[in-house]
């Protein structure tokens, strides 16, 4: 079991800390620990997130605004940003997108936004996940972990492993508990997709173009029918799906398993 704090960020019961300058790593024993840097205004939640992640094995920089974040993202070149949207410079969004410019570290946006669009946009603008206010430590640690390991993960590995599912992208075979099953070129291309961002949540904009074109991008009920196919022959009970997660009205997520 991931240790994990046990207040919801919504709760605000915190423990009386000192206050934690931040810097960047430079002691030897710190070296080895990955930095996460979180770019976010209120203070509390700052401090939550830093006991969090410090408790994790992570080293942690914080910056209270987007200007801030932008620079410590460059100077200190974190392994991860929990990036919050609504900073009092400059709109998260705009931070994403300055970020994604230059690094392909996982970005994390914790927001208070749960609107739909608001996941979407910040989806299809680079972050590789998106958590709603008030959250759960444990699960956003959880969701840190598979992000890293994610974008850890070499570009040019064949074979995906996840519960009951093997993919081997480069026989182009896929194995639901050691059985072969034959899909359709569209649902392998969809699988590989997921394949390819396991983990990470497609909106569902972003699935039709890649897999239909950009005209197609409206059509989300073609692509519930392709993901109805491809959860009968992947999932061991495709009315209750494991692998296949509906985020609903943004997409869908591949689970990342043992
Ligand atoms: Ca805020």
């Amino acid at each position: 079991m991931p240790r994990s704090c046990t207040v919801a960020v919504g709760c605000y019961v915190l423990p009386l800390g000192v206050l934690f300058a931040y810097t960047c790593p430079v002691s030897p024993a710190s070296a080895t620990k990955a930095t996460v840097l979180i770019i976010e205004d209120e203070a509390q939640i700052r401090r939550l997130l830093r006991l969090c992640l410090e408790r994790d094995g992570y080293q942690v920089v914080e910056a209270a605004t987007g200007d801030e974040g932008i620079g410590e993202a460059v100077r200190c070149r974190p392994e991860a940003v929990l990036l919050d949207l609504g900073l009092p410079d400059m709109d998260g969004l705009s931070v994403l997108k300055r970020l994604r410019e230059w690094t392909q570290a996982p970005i994390l946006v914790v927001s208070v936004r749960g609107h739909e669009d608001d996941k979407i946009t910040a989806l299809d603008n680079g972050a590789n996940d998106y958590i709603t206010k008030p959250f759960s430590t444990g699960e956003l640690l959880a969701r840190l972990r598979v992000s890293r390991r994610t974008a850890q993960a070499p570009a040019v590995n064949t074979s995906f492993s996840s519960g009951p599912l093997k993919v081997d992208l480069a026989t182009r075979t896929v194995k639901v508990k050691g059985r072969q099953v034959r899909l359709t070129a569209q649902e392998y291309a969809l699988l590989v997709l997921f394949v390819q961002h396991a983990g990470k949540v497609l909106t569902h904009g972003f699935l039709l173009r890649q897999i239909w074109g950009s005209d197609a991008q409206e059509n989300i009920g073609h692509l519930r029918v392709y993901m109805k196919y491809l959860r009968q022959k992947i999932e061991l009970n495709p009315a209750d799906p494991e692998l296949l997660i509906t985020e609903p009205g943004v997409g869908y997520r591949l689970t990342v398993r043992d």
